[in-house]
């Protein structure tokens, strides 16, 4: 499932790229991801726009057309990819395909169809964006306010971060990233973490996440970028997925619990 990292990658390939081109022609293969509106609306409301600026929030991709128009929301969810190719392609894990007025193709990719797609006039419009907690890669990113918040949660603090009101945009791979940099045993009860242990929390949390943007996302399974080449974090990984293998730091056998459902790893000796 893509995180912030990889939706990041996403939107700053798309920016570089998209942003002056006009949708010519849209061609909806499957309007199940298409959310709110029929699909003859959302060509009608789409063709002959100007993608005029691309931003990310969270996990959620928002693309701006010319003031006074529909915003277009993308959430990726567990399968949702972009892909700007040069020919049409005809993968059957293409949902949407916009032509672009440069003559290219920006393909909306879905194996497992949980993505969305919805056009609205602000972002409040839809429930995601609704209570949504700070944004990690902000220039300010508020730690006094994650602080006040941790106190309020008895829940582990693996689990809180996966909680998008807490902190935008961590999903289960970083979660577990961050807590091992953080040195922080991931089902600790959040309001149990001393001051030390939150100070390198809040570092962690950005730290983790402007690394992974740096090495284009990880790809697990279907994440591609918006070129569709997978993202080079995969090895770069401390302890997800690693469960038996060494720490690279002590050497303990990392180990893998389940928390509220989801699993965890984390180094025993790196995380007290
Ligand atoms: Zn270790």
């Amino acid at each position: 499932m893509p995180e912030l990292p990889e939706v990041e990658t996403i939107k700053r390939d798309l920016e570089e790229r998209i942003v002056g081109l006009k949708i010519q022609k849209i061609e909806i293969r499957d309007a199940r991801v298409i959310r709110g509106i029929s699909k003859e609306q959302f060509t009608k409301s789409l063709r002959g726009q100007t993608f005029t600026d691309i931003h990310r929030r969270g996990k959620a991709l928002i693309f701006d057309f010319t003031p006074g128009k529909k915003k277009l929301v993308v959430q990726l969810m567990m399968t949702g990819q972009f892909i700007l190719a040069a020919e049409r392609q005809s993968d059957k894990a293409v949902k949407v395909i916009l032509a672009l007025s440069n003559g290219e193709y920006l393909h909306y990719n879905d194996q497992r169809l949980f993505g969305r797609l919805q056009l609205v006039e602000e972002l409040t419009d839809i429930p995601y964006f609704h209570g949504l907690g700070p944004e990690p890669l902000a220039r300010e990113f508020p730690k006094h306010k994650l602080t006040a918040a941790l106190e309020r949660h008895k829940m582990p603090i693996k689990t809180l971060l996966l909680n998008h009101r807490f902190v935008s945009g961590i999903g289960n791979i970083y979660a577990s990233e961050i807590l091992f940099v953080g040195g922080i045993r991931p089902e600790k009860p959040a309001c149990n973490l001393i001051s030390q242990e939150v100070r390198r929390l809040t570092k962690a949390i950005p730290q983790v996440l402007k690394a992974a943007v740096k090495a284009r996302g990880t790809s697990m399974n279907t994440y591609r970028d918006g070129l569709g080449q997978r993202g080079n974090y995969l090895s770069k990984l401390k302890v997800y997925g690693r469960q038996g293998e060494p720490c690279g730091v002590c050497g303990a056998k990392v180990e893998k619990i389940v928390l509220s459902g989801r699993s965890t790893f984390f180094c025993p000796d790196c995380q007290r």
